[in-house]
């Protein structure tokens, strides 16, 4: 008999039929002898709704009062759920967040959960009842309601699994795992039997949205077994996400190409080279809220330097503003801007044990020099097929180059083959 934690996202309770067949799964699980808790997210689209309800309202919606709207969609789900399982015969229980005293942070609309009280749902568990929680919340010490970031219930599930110690999260979506890439772009893309957090962290960032980001750290420091799967299929064993020492010996070098669309870069020309420009460029990027992602420096010329770098593309025009601005002050040459770009990246924890592995430095050109045969072969493949790389980043388990929008689906095929990801493993 084991404990587990079924999270079921906003697709597999988008209506009361699908309600009924999550309760019925829940059942067969149960009918093995496992102690099942049960966290579904709000119906598909209903999050969307309530916020879309606060903004009629005021077009700047007090946090507090949001989470108080947005928390309620999940509130509806574990009632509908609860009935649904004592149709099939079962004992069941809904209780939302606070009930079971999911401790939060105030930070409302991306609260950090800080402890639950697992006594409650031990309790109902040992007299026999499925217990269902509400994802996406909690209340912080104060008794005020909060939210956990969109997509949040992933990490209520993982949260819920860490403090009930359970033997496995799984967590129950419209794909049956995590693919090398997205099936959309490659439709040779494999399923995983097993990913590691690390990569999974990549893959995520990087635009697989199979999972809240957060969740995956969380999984990753509390040991969770986290296992993504299918409510659409009865059969299949998902993606098991796990520590790097229980993937198997025979492991390939990439595990899967990642990529990301909204991207864009900008280049500032001709800045002075002394000490403290880079916090000068981009200290009033940070300021404004922009997340920096890739940055590249150039070697210094006639006492000048270029200096490029990435943010998402819905911060372009922000950014670009900021930098001119910069510009004019440094008294630099000019600014470039590139809106029509993407990422992609190889990812895998085998880049590692590769031969040559000689630092664990992830700075720009260090790491790269841990797996010389895997970034050349990445260039040689992209070069071949004429696609320019404009930008390259490495660090210890994962090669990123920035090219052409354009080129974003010829990339990732490319590069798919090249690491025989289309062949089974
Ligand atoms: N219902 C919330 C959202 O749509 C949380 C979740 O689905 O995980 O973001
Ligand atoms: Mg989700």
């Amino acid at each position: 008999m084991a404990l587990i934690v079924q999270k079921f996202g906003g697709t597999s309770v988008a209506s009361t039929d699908r309600i009924k067949n999550v309760a019925k799964r829940v059942a067969r699980w149960k009918a093995q002898g496992h102690n099942i808790i049960v966290v579904p997210s709000a119906m598909s689209g209903e999050t969307n709704r309530l916020i879309a309800l606060a903004r009629e309202i005021s077009t700047t919606p007090d946090p507090r009062e949001l989470d108080v709207i947005a928390s309620t969609g999940e509130q509806v789900t574990i009632g509908l759920l609860a009935l649904a399982l004592k149709e099939e015969g079962l004992k069941a229980k809904s209780y939302t967040g606070p009930q079971v005293r999911v401790l939060t942070d105030s930070t409302y609309t991306k609260a950090r959960i800080l402890q639950i009280d697992d006594e409650k749902i031990r309790k109902d568990l040992d007299n026999g009842y499925v217990v269902v929680v509400a994802g996406f919340q909690g209340a912080d010490e104060n008794g005020n309601i909060t939210t956990l970031g969109r997509g949040g219930s992933d990490t209520s599930a993982v949260a819920l699994a860490a403090a009930l110690t359970a033997d496995e999260c799984q967590i129950y979506t419209d794909v049956d795992g995590v693919y090398t890439t997205d099936p959309r772009v490659e439709p040779k893309a494999r399923k995983l039997d097993t990913i590691t957090f690390e990569e999974m962290l990549e893959m995520a960032s990087l635009g697989s949205k199979v999972l809240q980001i957060r969740s995956v750290e969380f999984a990753g420091k509390y040991k969770v077994k986290l296992r993504v799967l299918s409510s659409f299929q009865e059969e299949g064993e998902g993606t098991l996400i796990t520590v790097e020492e229980d993937k198997p010996m025979e492991q390939p070098i990439i595990s899967g190409i990642a990529f990301n669309r909204d991207e864009a870069k900008l280049t500032i020309l001709g800045v002075p080279d002394r000490p403290g420009i880079a916090y000068q460029l981009l200290g009033p990027i940070a300021d404004a809220n922009i997340d920096v992602d890739m940055i590249i420096q150039n070697v210094a010329k006639d006492e000048t330097t270029d200096f490029s770098f990435t943010v998402n593309r819905g911060d372009y025009a922000k950014a670009m503003e900021i930098l001119k601005a910069t510009s004019e002050k440094l008294g630099a040459r000019g600014v470039l801007g590139d809106d029509k770009i993407c990422k992609v990246s190889a990812v895998g924890v085998g880049m590692r044990s590769h031969p040559g592995i000689a630092s664990k430095v992830s700075a720009v050109g260090v790491g790269m020099r841990s797996h010389p045969g895997i970034a050349s072969k990445m260039f040689n493949v992209l070069g071949q097929e004429g696609i320019n790389i404009k930008m390259i980043t490495t660090s210890e388990i994962k090669i990123s180059v920035v090219v052409d929008e354009k080129y974003l689906e010829l990339a990732v095929r490319v590069l798919h083959k090249a690491f025989d990801l289309d062949k089974a493993a």
